[in-house]
């Protein structure tokens, strides 16, 4: 058997009437480029979140970037972040010319532990980017109040986290700002590249639409210099035709979530934990394995027997070669760093079968020896 760690064809083959037709109907009025399709995804998007705006642009890295730009922030700022994340977290911090300040996480959820904030604030301190990794939302009451205490943005890193809850806001709305992705295997996806940028704030949402633009509002007049971040018509158009579809592809991965801790129970592994206010997505389904078993071998028996599998993360922000001026050792991190060592993703979406989750768990009690 082989199965993927998610797969995009069988999404497809549930909807493809729809698909199709929304990609024949971007080419049948050429609105390639920004456009109706986008504009139409936009606000059905802000109204899903239940926020006031939202901005399609060209990818979550650029909604990361564009975000902080709309806030200002730029050199000589400091953005406190968790290092264990996707690079881009990072990379969007750095590209706007601040610097990132990494804070551990919380050991259960693998979210940036909001106790460990404080101390990491600075006079340089201007917000705090923290991410709902994969798929649950961060601790966002303690982070808000931290964050209010010090007149920090809160800007959030939702690439991973398309309709979780926090107690009963969506994620989109449980900052200042928040950035999503819809790379492909991202829990709503296009079939390319795309993102969008998420406020209740008008000016916020605004400087992003100009920004990703060009710096215009209009067709030839430049307010500022921007730049060629703009969201394309079919991908939104693709978008438009899925956003109908999340929140049952959400609970149909939570559904699988569940059966795969039952199945799991009795490994030496640690299932996923949420805090009692989020209802996350599962963007990944992330186990980690008991101390003593060697992950990599376990990666590597499961990829042997057919089982997609992938590792988020096995290499912290802080100790990426990218980072190596940010001058931070190993153990810098030490609760991120155990975490990159022990942690494996296991397929999960909403149209995996009970036979594929019991031949992947089979194949994980493999390699487990037990
Ligand atoms: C996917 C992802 C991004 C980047 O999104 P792209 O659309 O690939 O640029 C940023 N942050 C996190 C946490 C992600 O998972």
């Amino acid at each position: 058997m082989t199965i993927p760690l998610v797969d995009l064809k069988a999404q497809y083959q549930s909807i493809k009437p729809e698909i199709d037709a929304a990609i024949q109907r971007v080419i049948d009025n050429t609105s390639f480029i920004m456009g109706k399709e986008v504009a139409q995804f936009e606000e059905a998007f802000a109204a899903y979140c239940g926020a006031k705006y939202a901005v399609g642009v060209s990818s979550g890295t650029g909604a990361l970037f564009l975000a902080l730009l709309a806030h200002d922030i730029g050199p000589g700022d400091e953005v406190i972040t968790t290092p264990f994340t996707f690079f881009a977290t990072g990379e969007a911090i750095s590209q706007v010319g601040a610097r990132p300040i990494f804070v551990d996480i919380d050991p259960v959820t693998y979210n940036i532990d909001p106790a460990l904030i404080e101390a990491a604030i600075t006079p340089y301190t201007r917000a705090i980017m923290p991410v709902h990794l994969y798929g649950q939302p961060a601790d966002m009451d303690a982070i808000n109040a931290i964050a209010q205490k010090h007149g920090l943005i809160v800007i959030e890193d939702a690439a991973q986290a398309h309709g979780s809850r926090y107690n009963d806001q969506r994620a989109g709305t449980l900052g200042d700002s928040a950035c999503f992705s819809f790379y492909p295997s991202k829990n709503l996806g296009c079939y390319g590249d795309g993102g969008a940028v998420v406020t209740n704030d008008p000016q916020v949402a605004e400087r992003v639409a100009k920004l990703r633009n060009h710096g215009r509002m209009t067709k030839y007049e430049h307010d500022e210099l921007g730049y060629g971040h703009r969201l394309d018509g079919i991908q939104a158009a693709i978008l438009g035709a899925k956003l109908p579809h999340l929140d049952d592809w959400n609970a149909g991965r939570r559904d699988r979530a569940a059966r795969y801790a039952e199945l799991l129970a009795d490994l030496p592994v640690s299932a996923p934990r949420h805090l009692p206010e989020t209802e996350p997505v599962y963007h990944c389904y992330t186990i980690r394995l008991d101390e003593g078993y060697d992950r990599d071998a376990v990666v590597q028996h499961l990829k042997d027997n057919g089982v997609g599998v992938g590792v988020h993360y096995p290499i912290p922000l802080h100790l990426q070669p990218a980072y190596r001026f940010l001058e931070l050792e190993p153990g810098a991190y030490p609760v991120s760093e155990k975490a990159a060592h022990e942690v494996l993703s296991l397929p999960i979406y909403a149209e995996l079968t009970d036979e594929q989750q019991d031949y992947v768990v089979g194949a994980l009690r493999e390699a487990l020896g037990v």
